[in-house]
């Protein structure tokens, strides 16, 4: 699985710290794509569980979080990572422009974004999004974090 890019992130996932993982490969093809550089196979670098966990290691007394942009495509190797990211006390996120994320996978998440993007109905911090953020314990619909009053 290659990542793109690796950034530390503070409103992805709201009241946590996250570090974000954009996973190269996604072949939604959403229109008005916002990153169609991680359209490309395998671009970017290859990321293995010994980085990965040395990257979590680095983090551990400041990130809360662990969030892949897209990487569902790679399940054997995301619930692997995902895994990992639990056993060092981190949460998880995964945000998905499919609608629906495999049992493997969910069964690992604190956190799922779902829906693809569609630039007539905006992200999360629009009211009429067709995107979910859902808190995977309850299964409850979150979005209302993301809405400024
Ligand atoms: S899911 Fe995200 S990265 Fe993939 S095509 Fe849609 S907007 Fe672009």
């Amino acid at each position: 699985m290659y990542y793109h890019s690796f950034k530390v992130v503070f409103q992805e996932v709201p009241g946590e710290i996250s570090l974000c993982f954009s996973i190269s490969g996604c072949t939604l093809r959403c229109k008005g794509c916002h990153s169609p550089f991680l359209w490309k196979k395998n671009s970017g670098s290859l990321l293995t569980l010994p980085l990965f966990e040395s990257i979590l290691k680095q983090y551990a007394d400041l990130a809360t979080c662990v969030l892949f942009m897209g990487g569902e495509w790679h399940k054997e190797e995301l619930v692997a990572l995902l895994k990992l990211s639990k056993k060092r006390n981190y949460k998880t996120c995964l945000y998905t422009g499919e609608d629906h994320v495999s049992r493997e996978l969910i069964t690992h998440l604190t956190w799922v974004k779902t829906g693809k993007w569609d630039q007539s109905l905006g992200g999360l911090e629009n009211e009429k999004t067709n995107q979910k953020f859902i808190e995977v314990r309850t299964n409850t619909i979150q979005n209302y974090l993301f809405i400024k009053n």
